[in-house]
């Protein structure tokens, strides 16, 4: 029964270093992700901008021709003074023509308002197409070094599965498969050392005759608390990572 405990405790390190390769090319392709969401952000709100600008660009043509009418019925009023014959007449067209020279300067202030707004967005525009292109640079390299990176796991993890491949063929059957069923079902940890009288899994303290029997290695251990098939671990006793 040792030597069966023995094979598991070997399997159990080899499917952390498994489960730690996965982890790292997780988090690298994490990053990548999160790089490509800030970038996809930014041309988010460049599409917005950019539609903002459409819009005030029409709010100005509008203003423009506005503007344009209001100066054409001042020419238009100004004309006409010359022919009027009564003084009513000549009153009606004076407040025209004052009326129409307030709108022509009253747009021209509009106008302005929106080539101020509009030069301000497309500096923002370019401000942010600055940074998207940069970004983009920066992650087309590091894509780059992480797929190699990712390569070079790979590569590692396959020498690994062929360890793993070895040693759980020499496991009895019903061993590997209770191994299996714990690993799947308690987060990729089946076989823990006890400390002192503490499971390393759920860290519960175990019953001092319990410990004794992990001790003598006799039979299959489990936690009462968390399942996990426990070793007894001597402070310098075999090197196992877990
Ligand atoms: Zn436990």
């Amino acid at each position: 029964m040792k030597e069966e405990i023995l094979k598991l405790i070997r399997l159990q390190a080899i499917d952390s270093e498994i489960a730690g390769f996965d982890h790292t090319i997780a988090k690298h392709q994490a990053g990548i992700a999160s790089r490509e969401q800030a970038i996809a952000e930014k041309q988010e709100a460049i599409t917005q901008f950019r539609t903002k600008i459409e819009l005030l660009n029409q709010k100005q043509a509008e203003t423009k021709a506005e503007h344009d009418d209001a100066g054409a019925r001042v020419k238009d009023r100004q004309n006409k003074m010359m022919q009027v014959q009564t003084s009513r007449e000549h009153q009606a067209l004076l407040k025209e023509i004052e009326e129409n020279k307030r709108l022509v300067k009253e747009t021209e202030d509009r106008i302005l308002q929106f080539i101020e707004q509009i030069e301000q967005l497309e500096q923002e525009v370019a401000a942010l197409e600055n940074l998207c292109a940069g970004e983009q640079q920066l992650l087309a390299e590091e894509v780059e070094n992480v797929d190699k990176e990712i390569q070079r796991i790979e590569e590692a993890k396959k020498s690994v599965l062929g360890r793993r491949e070895a040693e759980s063929a020499a496991l009895q059957g019903p061993h590997l498969k209770r191994y299996t069923m714990l690993l799947a079902k308690r987060d990729g940890l089946a076989v823990v050392a006890v400390n002192g009288s503490v499971c390393q899994g759920c860290y519960m303290a175990l019953p001092p005759q319990q410990v004794i029997e992990v001790r003598k290695a006799e039979k299959f251990n489990l936690c009462p608390t968390c399942q996990r098939i426990l070793y007894y671990k001597e402070d310098e006793e075999v090197q196992v990572e877990s």
